[in-house]
């Protein structure tokens, strides 16, 4: 009875549907999606079919020649923290969210990209929902390509690993378990604008593990908790990419990046 009563509160107020879970899976309050049937974070949202990947991969690849090594396992010289040194741990080959440490950007920005890395959620599963093994690509800062632990973890859709955050959520859902190598490849093209007016939204196609997540689709506006972002404000053509700190010992390894170019230059 109790706990029906409690439930009628929750509702009543428009809270989160789990309040009084640790980490909400989904919330009722937020706004509508415009061009989709669904709100951001909609706990109605279907979750991706669960596809399980073949095997990708059991060493880091070598980048292709052309590329720009982001991070080759040593160090992180190539990486950030607002204005300070990036103070995440690198250790047998691999970077990881040191505790309080903040997110780390990029010292290089870029535009239209095509990029790799590959991250392992944490093995011991602590937290459950957006708590567990949560990280994030935040391409310039403002667009999120979620890393999250979705095996077996109940959130909402348009937050699971892979998921355009609080806009679409992934085709596919190819998680490997916990403590698992997995492998983003990512390309993106960037919003542009011209005399001040929107003439491209940003795009992605996202590839997990081998399974493809996105195809070229476009970004609403900037990513955001609980709402959706528009493009009210240009940002230039370049930006950094930037690895989420959400308290979770993530790990990172073999990130690199090619310009997408164009043909017959
Ligand atoms: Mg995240």
């Amino acid at each position: 009875m109790k706990h029906s009563i409690l439930t009628l509160v929750i509702a009543v107020a428009g809270l989160s549907i789990a309040q009084a879970a640790d980490s909400p899976v989904g919330y009722t309050d937020t706004p509508m999606i415009p061009g989709q049937k669904w709100r951001v974070h909609d706990p109605e949202r279907p979750a991706p079919t669960v596809v399980t990947p073949g095997t990708t991969f059991s060493h880091s690849a070598p980048a292709p020649s052309d590329a720009t090594i982001l991070f080759d396992g040593h160090d992180l010289s190539q990486w950030k923290s607002g204005n300070k040194e990036a103070g995440w741990k690198v250790e047998n080959g691999y970077m990881e969210v040191a505790p309080n440490s903040g997110s780390i950007q990029t010292k290089g920005q870029f535009d239209d990209f095509q990029l790799h890395l590959e991250f392992a959620t944490p093995h011991k599963v602590e937290g459950n929902s957006q708590g567990r093994g949560n990280s994030g690509v935040i391409i310039f800062g403002m667009y999120e390509v979620q890393v999250l632990d979705s095996f077996n973890n109940k959130t909402y859709a348009d937050g699971q690993t892979g998921a355009m955050y609080g806009q679409y959520a992934p085709l596919a859902n190819a998680s490997k378990v916990p403590g698992a190598w997995q492998s983003y490849d990512i390309i993106f093209e960037t919003a542009r604008w011209e005399d001040g007016k929107l003439v491209k939204k940003a795009n992605v196609t996202v590839i997990h593990n081998g399974v493809l997540l996105h195809h070229k689709q476009e970004y609403s506006g900037p990513s955001h908790h609980r709402r959706v972002g528009t493009y009210n404000k240009p940002h230039p053509p370049k930006g950094s990419i930037h690895l989420q700190d959400h308290n979770n010992p993530m790990r990172f390894r073999n990130i690199w990046i090619r310009s997408i170019g164009k043909y017959d230059e």
